[in-house]
């Protein structure tokens, strides 16, 4: 089983899936572009949750993080002077210092992000999207700025202009992706947020080809006209796309096979269908452990 993830929407959907699929049968391509380095070492936001989450260590009340994890470290930093964008606890510090000093000693990404999920526990194929550095770049009313400073830094408030994968265009496919690709028949695009979690993976050089012949199921992480959490909407707006599923649609426009929709998203239901993809609905919100596993097994009933 092969998903794409970002950091929240995605990772309570794999929650699920691990409930009836062993985790060494899930490979994992995560979005890299909201990576950033802090204080000295690569932070990888929605890798490390998707490895805290295989590793049984995330902090499911923020869906980031390791559970309780202390902040002494950034504590010290912050009372001495020293700014650091994002709140980094201690424990969760120290997987990015490892996967810092493999990438020093010349490790890829991949390699530095496979060698850390193994000592961490994590049992499942965790792959970053790319090895080459790719930033979400916002541009706003207050100047263009990385995903990380809009969201954490200035709470997303600035209004959004637009979207740019910087860096996309010196990407590769890596081997991993490439054979772990070759070896499915079906792609799950898993509800996360269409333009900076799903979309810099999908504009990884070669991808949309490698993929696109596969059987391709997709869940989608708005409903109604709003998205369960976090700034999809205003950068889908920004970007031009409708605040809806079948404005997600539009965004994976001839990739999907099969697109499950929430059960109280009718209009939603309606306009997708037209698109030519099958469409299902579901109860799409994931609020417990039991209710991740039923949308799982609900995308697992459409996979061919
Ligand atoms: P990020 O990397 O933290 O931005 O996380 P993702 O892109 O993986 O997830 C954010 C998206 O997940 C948002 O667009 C949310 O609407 C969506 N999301 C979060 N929780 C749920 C849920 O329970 N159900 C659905 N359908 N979408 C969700």
């Amino acid at each position: 089983m092969l998903v794409l993830s970002g950091g929240t929407g995605t990772p309570k959907l794999l929650g699920g899936l691990r409930q009836l699929v062993p985790d060494e049968d899930i490979t994992v391509v995560v979005n890299t572009a909201e990576d950033l380095w802090v204080s000295g070492n690569l932070v990888c936001p929605d890798i490390d949750t998707v490895t805290y989450l295989f590793a049984g260590l995330l902090d499911t009340d923020k869906w980031w993080g390791i559970a309780q994890d202390t902040y002494h470290t950034h504590e010290a930093l912050t009372s001495a002077g020293h700014d650091e964008v994002l709140r980094l606890g201690d424990r969760d510090r120290g997987t990015h210092i490892m996967r810092s000093e493999f990438i020093r000693q010349g490790a890829s990404l991949t390699e530095a992000i496979e060698r850390t999920a193994r000592m961490l526990g994590a049992g499942a194929n965790i792959l970053p999207m790319c090895d080459e550095p790719v930033s979400s770049m916002i541009t706003t009313d207050s100047g263009t700025m990385h995903f990380q400073d809009f969201w954490v830094g200035q709470r997303g408030k600035p209004e959004v202009l637009g979207v740019e994968y910087q860096g996309a265009e010196n990407t590769t496919i890596t081997d991993a992706i490439r054979q772990a690709v070759e070896r499915e028949d079906n792609i799950i695009i898993g509800p996360s947020n269409p333009i900076t979690s799903i979309g810099p993976i999908l504009a990884v050089k070669g991808m949309i080809e490698l993929i696109g012949s596969k059987h391709v199921v997709a869940v989608s992480p708005i409903i109604g006209c709003e998205p369960v959490s976090g700034p999809a909407g205003k950068l889908m707006s920004a970007c031009g796309c409708e605040v809806s599923s079948r404005g997600v649609a539009q965004c994976y426009e001839g990739l999907l096979d099969v697109f499950v929709v929430d059960e109280r998203d009718g209009l939603g239901l309606r306009d997708v269908g037209d698109m030519g993809v099958a469409v299902v609905s579901a109860d799409t919100m994931m609020t417990s452990a039991g209710k991740s596993k039923a949308l799982a097994e609900v995308v697992m009933e459409q996979l061919v």
